[in-house]
């Protein structure tokens, strides 16, 4: 029980710590860098040393299990979907519920419909503040920005992507296609095949299962899994060998 414990607390305490570094500075904080704290975590609070380092880690890595990166680029920068959106939807659920309860042509059923109506509102415009922020810091960053082709990618996600991710890629893309254009940097989309399979370090390819976050290769490369294929996805997009079949064109 203790060690349940304590895992409960450190979850608890990663899962703020993330939730902070979005809200303070916009940032994501990996499980590899929280990892790194764990030591730190261990002087401070001795109770932790007679808990299993695999163990402290597997929690860790709960956190990121069935969870997308909204964005990672080949650099290893991570931007998560913020966590606010999540529970924003179940609170427009929730609404939904309600109103299908009320009776046909009652006031109650106005009030209701006017309360899930409000609630789309407020998320569609989070998303989009998000989503103008992440695309401003890309633009600003990068001269060629290579992406997954959105069609093939609907194709690709479908089992794992819910709610955010789905909902509000083509609004991103198109978003950061039209700020790229206005500050006359190149956009790039390509075809998502293999890109996550693919080792950038050797090219050596092995399927990985959806829950497998850590990419970890025989030749001793090891990333994010998203920070890998967009190393592959910037490879493809960059290399005119692979022709045009690899190619699509960016939505203008
Ligand atoms: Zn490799």
């Amino acid at each position: 029980m203790r060690i349940l414990d304590l895992t409960r607390e450190l979850y608890n305490a990663a899962l703020q710590e993330r939730r902070d570094a979005w809200r303070k500075a916009g940032k994501s904080v990996t499980v590899y860098e929280q990892m790194r704290l764990l030591g730190e975590v261990k002087a401070v609070r001795p109770e932790y040393q007679g808990v299993y380092a695999q163990v402290l880690q597997e929690t860790l890595k709960r956190l990121d299990l069935g969870l997308t990166h909204f964005v990672a680029t080949s650099e290893g920068e991570i931007v998560e979907a913020p966590r606010h959106f999540q529970k924003a939807e179940e609170k427009l659920a929730k609404a939904q519920r309600e109103l299908s309860r009320k009776k046909k042509g009652s006031n109650r059923r106005k009030k209701a419909r006017l309360k899930v109506a409000k609630l789309h509102r407020k998320i569609a415009n989070q998303r989009k503040d998000f989503h103008h922020k992440v695309a401003r810091k890309l633009v600003n960053r990068y001269g060629t920005i290579v992406h997954e082709d959105l069609n093939a990618l609907g194709l690709a996600r479908t089992r794992l992507s819910k709610g955010v991710l789905d909902a509000g890629w083509a609004q991103f893309i198109a978003i950061l296609s039209a700020k790229a254009a206005s500050a006359g940097r190149r956009v790039v989309a390509v075809k998502p095949h293999y890109t996550s399979q693919i080792c950038p370090e050797c090219g050596s390819v092995r399927r990985k299962e959806l829950s497998e976050r850590v990419h970890a290769c025989e030749c001793g490369c090891v990333l994010d899994r998203d920070v890998a294929a967009a190393k592959v996805i910037l490879a493809l997009g960059l290399d005119g060998a692979l022709g045009d079949g690899q190619r699509v064109a960016a939505p203008a």
